[in-house]
């Protein structure tokens, strides 16, 4: 096969043809099973501690034992497991016993325990895996809601490794669902995507062939284990390359995030990553002298970037406070994935510098491609955008004129749609039989087979895959594309009396055309009416003069109110209808008489 030649690791392909991660798992098991498989640091009542291959196989086998013994093959089980030995525990036993997992966000608190029913109803799980402190309160929430008593919970820290002698390898292929992963809810409800064991071979092996990881590597994660990157990226990775994997709980990571690059440095890890706003966050927070001696980061080879845009500037800011110590400016690794391609969709190459290309402004509102003249200290007139690699291999990319229904011309920003042998392109979502033919089979006249549309926008210049939105939150005004990453970046470098990260842009349909609505977290939830108007004040001008477009209503809100994903993305679309609602923590608002006039 082809994609498997375009792999140049070899170790990459070793494991590829097994029959599924069971199998992966049992080979390291055989040949390695007492080495480090993860590396557990900042738990909640617990020193540091090491599991190896051998620990989490024994407690996945006693844990699919038990499973076995009230349901099925096939039947979901949720894990609301916080980021711990519990989490690779009960996924691996969930698998092991052929029973689809299905990894949520843990509660923040108590009286949250109603955000899973989405997902449960969803799904039609039969068991909550959970920790002994979640039980009571999720088995009296479980009889209010599900009086029949057809969902029971497992709380997996009761279950040792007393049953693993008794479990059976069952006979499992690659068109086996392994996993269900909801998508992270951006544009509106989580869908439930099915993920193979063929879909995680593929895409772990596109993804140890970038890391050049193997079983003398280390890597490092603070990511959620239930979300695609901090899962697929980190705890498969895992188990199908034999790395180490260095684990701590998003908690430990946001209370301290310096921890993450002292984690990578003390561990001599090749491979971490995060999204965008974490390398942000670093740039801005600087280390301290003691700090900085306790440092060297020559080890990370593979710096991933992804899951949210990928911002130029971020970048240079890293670099500039980290290349001093042992960061190489190569490592930088910018990648596109999504839950609905296993994780990785393309990314940049392994010891390759990341591509940032200036772009005039006026052609990409226009969709169209062309490199800045003055090649861009980003000015009003350009914009710097950074590539997001090539495409992993086995699968293409087509650019898409989603009104026309036609391919783009080369440099001309549209849809972007995927096609490959289903290599790590999901067969679609959970019991969605209309969604998945609308989202998996698009087909377009001229191209032979289906599509998955990724519902992004971006063009490919020389093979290098652009991304420069989403389709759902793109601002169209008087026939303008705007992408409200920008506006909002606009704002959050801004600082003073706004929350960064705690804004949402986006449009509404009025009597006058679209117009464009801000709704801005503040630090003070006391301010005057004279401060507030400052502030809408201030919003306005920056807005007109960076992006040369009127703003109609701005809505100040209360501190951290504004509605996120669980993997911490902006819900514009969510934010738009609670706008119109009327069902925002407002603060101050103003809005012109174009909106009223609606
Ligand atoms: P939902 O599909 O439920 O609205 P979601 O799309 O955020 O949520 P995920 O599958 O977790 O759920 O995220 C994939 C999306 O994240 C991509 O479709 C894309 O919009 C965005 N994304 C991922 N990587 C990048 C990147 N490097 N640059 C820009 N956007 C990215
Ligand atoms: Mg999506």
């Amino acid at each position: 096969k082809d994609y498997i030649q375009q792999i140049q690791f070899s170790k990459a392909t070793e494991l590829f043809e097994s029959e599924s991660i069971i199998h992966v798992m049992q080979h390291h098991v055989e040949n390695r099973g007492d080495k480090t498989a993860f590396t557990l640091l900042y738990n909640a009542n617990k020193d540091d501690y090491e599991l190896s291959f051998n620990d989490i196989d024994r407690r996945a086998r006693s844990l699919a034992v038990t499973l076995g013994k009230t349901i099925n093959p096939g039947d979901r089980v949720i894990l609301v497991q916080p980021d711990s030995e519990e989490f690779i525990v009960s996924l691996l036993g969930c698998i092991y016993a052929k029973i689809i997992a299905v990894p949520v966000p843990r509660p923040a608190s108590n009286k949250d325990w109603g955000k899973i029913k989405t997902i449960l109803d969803d799904c039609e799980a039969k068991v909550i895996a959970l920790a002994s402190e979640d039980a009571e309160i999720v088995e009296s929430w479980l009889s209010d809601h599900y009086p029949t008593g057809h969902v029971s919970v497992l709380a997996t820290d009761k279950v040792g490794d007393e049953h693993c002698d008794e479990w059976k390898m069952p006979s499992v292929s690659r068109e086996d669902i392994a996993f269900l992963q909801y998508t992270s809810g951006s544009t509106g409800n989580p869908k439930g995507v099915m993920i193979t064991h063929g879909n995680i071979l593929h895409n772990e092996m596109v993804i140890q062939d970038l890391t050049r990881c193997d079983e003398n590597s280390a890597l490092v994660c603070w990511l959620p284990l239930f979300h695609d990157m901090g899962l697929v990226s980190f705890l498969f990775l895992t188990i199908y390359s034999g790395a180490n994997c260095v684990l701590m709980p998003t908690a430990a990571f946001v209370r301290q995030p310096f921890r993450w690059l002292k984690a990578i440095s003390d561990y001599r890890a090749c491979y971490s990553g995060g999204p965008n706003f974490a390398y942000d966050l670093l740039s801005k927070r600087k280390p301290n002298q003691k700090q900085r001696e306790s440092l060297d980061l020559s080890c990370w080879t593979v710096a991933a970037n992804g899951s949210e845009p990928v911002r130029a500037e971020t970048l240079e800011n890293f670099s500039a406070v980290y290349e001093s110590l042992g960061f190489p400016e190569t490592a930088f690794c910018n990648c596109y994935g999504s839950a609905e391609c296993t994780l990785y969709i393309s990314s940049g190459g392994h010891d390759s510098a990341p591509l940032i290309e200036a772009f005039d402004a006026d052609y990409l509102q226009k969709n169209q491609i062309k490199l800045a003249d003055d090649m861009g200290e980003s000015s009003n007139s350009s914009i710097k955008l950074v590539s997001c690699g090539q495409v992993v291999s086995g699968q293409r990319a087509i650019i898409v004129d989603t009104e026309k229904q036609q391919k783009c011309a080369d440099e001309t920003i549209g849809e972007i749609w995927l096609q490959g042998e289903k290599v790590s392109i999901s067969q679609g979502y959970w019991g969605k039989k209309d969604a998945t033919a609308e989202t998996f089979e698009a087909t377009l006249d001229g191209e032979s087979g289906t599509f998955f549309r990724t519902g992004d926008l971006g063009f490919i210049r020389n093979n290098e895959l652009f991304i420069t939105g989403r389709e759902k939150d793109l601002i169209i005004i008087s026939g303008m594309n705007h992408y409200p990453q920008d506006i909002e970046q606009t704002l959050d470098s801004i600082g003073g009396p706004l929350r960064p990260g705690g804004v949402a842009a986006f449009s509404v349909p009025t009597a006058a055309g679209e117009v464009l609505v801000i709704v801005q977290e503040v630090k003070n939830a006391n301010l005057s009416q004279e401060e507030a108007d400052e502030i809408i004040s201030q919003i306005k001008f920056e807005i007109f003069k960076h992006h040369q477009l009127p703003v109609n209503a701005v809505c100040l809100i209360r501190s951290k109110t504004i509605d996120k994903t669980s993997s911490g993305k902006i819900q514009r679309r969510l934010t738009r209808q609670k706008w119109l609602d009327r069902q925002l923590d407002v603060i101050s608002e103003m809005t012109d008489e174009k909106v009223n006039a609606e």
